[in-house]
């Protein structure tokens, strides 16, 4: 196993990086910066850079980490990533021999249309795709297309540790708290974050099993969240409708 290290970067993007021994692994480095202030504090040498996505807050730190480690970069194939080394499309599985570890690289479209997520050790690293309480807007995909994305991570394992690309959790918990008023697991965990950030804790990562009892993007075929869709968008009936209208109601909280 590895350590994992939150580097905070810009508002409220978080870098993850992974560390075994002296070697670490980055994932999302939109900014060199802090990531360096960690590698040289820890004396660390950066093996590998993981991109989720093409935006500029998830890569435009990696021309200058290569400057000072020549790092291997892993990232969509489809997409314009800064000096891609290992192209991706999703499916594959890639070794990362630095930590000892497997990632399953999943093809999550919406965010993005070539948008990656990374699985291994019981850790879903996700980018701006699945957020604590909500998920990413679609600047290039469908909502078909990240409802399908978003399907495919909710059936990983409960207690798999989600690490996302942003601290969203609490103004998404309140357009969760809109939609569903009535989930005592919700309500709980407005609480709970509530808490968490007077304290100016970070509420990533946290797990799928979380997500899927409070999250309304992975709760489209509960009754409370079809009836308040149906509020917005009067036709919403299966489960991409409720998305749907959901995706659009929450542009506009
Ligand atoms: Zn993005």
């Amino acid at each position: 196993m590895f350590d994992i290290i939150r580097i905070p970067a810009f508002k409220d993007n978080y870098i993850w990086l992974l560390r075994k021994g002296a070697v670490a692994v980055v994932v999302d480095p939109g900014d060199a910066r802090p990531v360096l202030d960690v590698l040289e504090r820890e004396g660390l040498t950066l093996a590998s850079i993981l991109v989720t996505h093409h935006h500029n807050d998830h890569q435009g730190g990696v021309a200058s980490l290569l400057s000072h480690y020549p790092a291997a970069v892993f990232g969509p194939a489809t997409e314009s990533i800064t000096a891609l080394t290992q192209p991706l499309h999703g499916g594959e599985t890639i070794r990362l021999t630095s930590l000892g570890v497997d990632f399953q690289v999943i093809a999550v479209p919406g965010h993005t249309l070539g948008h990656l997520a990374y699985y291994g050790s019981g850790c879903l690293y996700c980018g701006d795709t699945l957020f604590g309480a909500g998920c990413g807007r679609l600047f290039e995909g469908t909502a078909e297309q990240m409802h399908d994305s978003l399907t495919r991570l909710a059936v990983l394992p409960a207690e798999t540790a989600v690490y996302c690309a942003h601290e969203y959790t609490e103004a998404n918990l309140r357009f969760a708290l809109a939609v569903e008023p009535g989930n005592r697991h919700l309500r709980r965990r407005v609480d709970e974050v509530a808490v968490t950030r007077a304290k100016g804790l970070a509420t990533v990562p946290f797990t799928i099993a979380l997500e899927r009892a409070t999250n309304p993007f992975l709760r489209c075929s509960e009754a409370e969240v079809i009836v308040s869709a149906q509020s917005r968008a009067p036709q919403a009936r299966n489960a991409l409708e409720v998305f749907t209208a959901l995706r659009q109601w929450k542009n506009e909280f």
